[in-house]
């Protein structure tokens, strides 16, 4: 079975920039579970999986703007120290932090004694990223699955 739209789609992945060190992997842990061609990940990888079968292994490259966007600047903002919950803080460190938007990954830029700056930019953002991909599995979603607009079961919503 191939992925085609609504489709449950398990697959493993390595992500990093062209040539360098692995950014994130599932390798290792469990596989990412997606309801395939309802947006649940980044655009570019969405259609790079198209069409692929399980057992299958490729490469997807997505430039910034089908990935997490172009680099912005401008995105610096204060936050009081207190949010972090007395965590290590590094400049460089990625941090997520609940925001008025959900949970955001951000940077750290600079710590002080009461406030630390962090910017808002996506990790990723500005990166042309590469994948190596896996499908582990494909099957027809149920109606369930496509009426929640998300993958059940192993690796993907529990309610
Ligand atoms: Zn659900």
């Amino acid at each position: 079975m191939d992925i085609q739209k609504d489709r449950i789609v398990s697959f493993h992945y390595n992500v990093s920039e062209p040539g360098q060190a692995t950014l994130e992997s599932s390798r290792g842990g469990s596989p990412l579970v997606i309801l395939y061609g309802r947006g649940n990940i980044i655009p570019g990888l969405e259609q790079g999986l198209l069409g692929h079968a399980a057992g299958e292994s490729f490469e997807v490259t997505v430039p910034p703007d089908q990935a997490y966007g172009e680099f912005r600047e401008g995105l610096t903002q204060r936050v009081p120290r207190k949010h972090f919950k007395g965590a290590k803080l590094a400049p460089g460190m990625q941090v997520v932090l609940p925001t008025r938007d959900g949970q955001r990954p951000m940077t750290v830029l600079k710590v002080g004694v009461s406030v630390v700056d962090v910017d808002l930019n996506h990790p990723m953002a500005g990166k042309t990223l590469s994948f190596a991909i896996e499908v582990l599995d494909v099957r027809e979603a149920t109606a369930e699955e496509k009426d929640h607009g998300h993958a059940h079961g192993d690796g993907g919503h529990q309610h």
